[in-house]
């Protein structure tokens, strides 16, 4: 067994992953081209979506993503509080306001129950969201039938923030189909499924959105003559006809991306089998393991356990530093969005979604990743063991 730290999660790249980006740095295409169209395709095909736009971050596809859908000042953006505050501060971007549902005790996901009673209550004050952002936390999809039911009752549009989530199924089909959704957002950031150095995508199967993704990825400029008001000057016009930016993807990433698409299977398949392992060997500790919602399949970025600390005897930090000592380099996700000293500033309080904040109080998540061996695992095991003292 080494004993070196073993991180929460970490990239896999082989050898034809560095082929793949290699062959591209001596092709005549370094920024978005052919190979960020091929990846573009390749994860729409995968994920049964029309239309897919690869984009800079997944920040990025938040955001373009929320505007698509129209969201502007004056508009309301709901998420959950367990999140990266990516998914929220997308709403910020476009002058709306934000708000939380809380989240569920099992799934740690957004709360359906919350989220109609919220949604009742909003209705009767005038006050609904037009985006409501449900996140696939730690890989485990939504209840996606549920929101979209509301989603036709209410009149929002749901964007799912899939960053954890790609490779994981819900009902039996791939997150990212949009079924349920207008828009699903994946990240390829390098503690995700799969990587591009930096980069994410927004999966539609809206042809009007996928114009409108592309045309805001790209400064809001278009070529297409229908769009333009203006008289053509000559074969070099284009027209600037929305505010856009630069969020393109380079084909330096999309050709990683390509080659990762081919491991994706194969990765989410050994995260699931360390999740099992990680639920067998943990099961007479005094700590919960991730529950599994029997209509999904996780793509399992994140093992998150719960921990009983009246049983352990030790505090949330004691168990926390005990492991990081250790070299078992344990992370925590996440800290309520609305308690970030920004959101405060909004007017958000502690005690403003309490599952979310006793979750953080008790939560830790564990090192998982395609590359985690089984002996460094067992370390992981044996170390939690002797910290929760059994
Ligand atoms: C990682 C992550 C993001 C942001 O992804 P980037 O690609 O780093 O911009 C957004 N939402 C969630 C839930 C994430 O985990």
């Amino acid at each position: 067994m080494s004993s070196l730290p073993i991180p929460y999660g970490r990239q896999s790249i082989g050898v034809a992953d560095i082929q793949a980006v290699v062959d591209v740095l001596k092709s005549d295409w370094l920024t978005q081209g052919p190979t960020g169209e091929r990846f573009e395709r390749t994860v729409a095909d995968y994920c049964g979506a029309a239309h897919a736009v690869a984009v800079n971050s997944a920040t990025s596809a938040l955001h373009i993503a929320c505007l698509a859908a129209g969201l502007g000042p004056g508009d309301i953006l709901w998420t959950s509080p367990n999140t990266f505050v990516a998914s929220a501060n997308c709403g910020l971007y476009c002058g709306a306001s934000v708000d939380f549902v809380d989240i569920d005790p099992r799934t740690y996901n957004m709360s359906v129950e919350r989220l109609e009673e919220k949604l009742a209550c909003a209705s009767r004050q005038g006050l609904l969201p037009k985006v409501v952002i449900p996140v696939h936390f730690a890989g485990q999809s939504c209840d996606m039938k549920a929101i979209a039911r509301l989603a036709e009752r209410y009149g929002f549009t749901v964007i799912e923030d899939a960053s954890h989530a790609i490779g994981g199924r819900y009902k039996n089909e791939p997150v990212g189909n949009c079924r349920h959704s207008a828009m699903t957002v994946f990240s390829f950031h390098p503690v995700k499924i799969i990587t591009t150095g930096e980069g994410g995508m927004v999966l539609t199967n809206s042809s009007e959105l996928h114009e409108n993704l592309v045309r805001l990825r790209s400064h809001g400029i278009t070529r297409d003559p229908a769009l333009m008001t203006g008289e053509s000057h000559g074969p070099w016009y284009y027209e600037q006809i929305e505010l856009g930016f630069n969020y393109r993807m380079t084909d330096i990433q999309a050709a990683l991306g390509v080659s990762q698409m081919a491991r994706l299977s194969e990765f989410v398949e050994r995260r699931d089998h360390l999740a099992k392992r990680y639920d067998a060997a943990l099961i007479d500790l005094p700590l919960t393991c991730p529950w599994q919602h029997p209509d999904t399949y996780s793509a399992f970025h994140l093992y998150v356990i719960r921990l009983d600390l009246g049983r352990i005897g030790k505090s949330h930090r004691e168990v926390f530093e005990g492991l990081r000592s250790q070299g078992i380099l344990v992370n925590l996700h996440y800290i309520p969005v609305h308690i970030q000293p920004y959101y405060r500033a909004l007017g958000f309080t502690g005690g403003d979604f309490p599952e979310a904040e006793r979750y953080y109080r008790d939560a830790i998540t564990l090192p998982l990743y395609a590359g985690l061996s089984e002996a460094d695992q067992t370390r992981v095991i044996e170390t939690l063991r002797s910290v929760v003292g059994k």
